[in-house]
């Protein structure tokens, strides 16, 4: 049948519709978030700032005592449930997502920030540690960003996916090839998925930290003494070194990281996606030494 000139809808009058129809972030007291890695450093204090703000709370960590340790914080099932999950697990994570579900009804922000280091020089990396350090950042992340995307994408309600990313994905710190690799890997997952969930109002950032050393488990379990072997300190001496490198000559903390969460998520940055926000007090930004 031959379509009458003045029910015929152009492409861009559509597009524009849709875009109308694109609904507006909401606040995160009305929200749910799902935070890997959660139950330590600064994933835990991301789940304390979006509990604070009014979110419910998924802690999802592969070590459920610190997880259900967390969630206890927060206040109890009302408000923050723990999930056990091991990121680089597809059943493992698909089954979290769906966890959040049915303790809260549906999922509206979910945080990649579970991760390990295993920085080491090149010649000293083997393929084991290189697949290790993959597995849990990038394959964890992308396995995670996929199950929030179909819980996101099937609730056509946009939301906000947000990757704890670092400065080590952009420049290259010393003796770093399989953490700095996984974590541009990471980065880059931020610009594909901001492009391809942007349609659905979906919005995906990076925010890139460095030198959270105090509340970090990473750094207790092993990077620090590494670092500090690198840099030529003294353990202990380790927060204040990064700190005397920023520009601004502060320690960076865990709320610092999870102050960023909030601004790109709770904020006003409502037409920020594809982005990556430095937490690093201006380390990345210039070459002092
Ligand atoms: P952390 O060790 O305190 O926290 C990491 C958490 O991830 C832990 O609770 C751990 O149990 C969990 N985890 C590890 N492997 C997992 C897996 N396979 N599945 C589920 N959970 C897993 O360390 P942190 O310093 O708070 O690091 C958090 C994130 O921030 C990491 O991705 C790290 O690379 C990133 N980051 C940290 C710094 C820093 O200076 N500390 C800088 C840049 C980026």
């Amino acid at each position: 049948i031959e379509e009458p000139e003045k029910f015929r809808i152009e492409y861009w009058e559509l597009e524009e519709a849709k875009l109308r129809r694109m609904p507006a972030p909401k606040p995160l007291a009305t929200r749910v978030a799902l935070v890997t890695g959660g139950g330590s450093g600064i994933g835990r204090a991301i789940a304390h700032r979006l509990a604070a703000e009014g979110a419910c709370v998924v802690v999802a960590d592969r070590d459920a005592e610190s997880a259900a340790t967390v969630a206890g914080e927060l206040g109890g099932p009302d408000t923050a449930v723990p999930v056990t999950v091991d990121v680089t697990s597809e059943e493992q994570v698909d089954a979290a997502l769906r966890e959040s579900v049915l303790a809260f009804g549906g999922v509206d922000l979910v945080v990649n920030n579970a991760g390990i280091s295993l920085s080491k020089p090149l010649l000293e990396t083997t393929a084991e540690d290189w697949d290790r350090q993959h597995s849990i950042m990038a394959r964890g992340s992308f396995l995670t960003s996929r199950a929030a995307a179909r819980v996101l994408t099937a609730q056509g309600m946009g939301g906000d996916i947000v990757y704890i990313a670092s400065k080590n994905g952009v420049v290259a710190g010393p003796d770093n090839i399989a953490y700095g690799a996984a974590k541009a890997d990471q980065s880059h997952q931020v610009r594909l998925l901001a492009a391809e969930l942007g349609a659905h109002g979906i919005r995906v950032n990076g925010i890139n930290p460095d030198g959270v050393v105090r509340g970090s488990g990473i750094f207790a379990g092993g990077w620090g003494a590494q670092r500090a072997a690198v840099y030529g300190v003294e353990e202990e001496k380790l927060g204040e070194f990064y700190a005397g490198r920023t520009l601004l000559k502060r320690e960076v903390l865990p709320e610092h990281v999870a102050n960023a969460v909030f601004a790109l998520t709770g904020g006003d940055l409502t037409h920020t996606t594809g982005a990556h926000l430095p937490v690093d007090a201006g380390v990345a930004a210039a070459f002092l030494r």
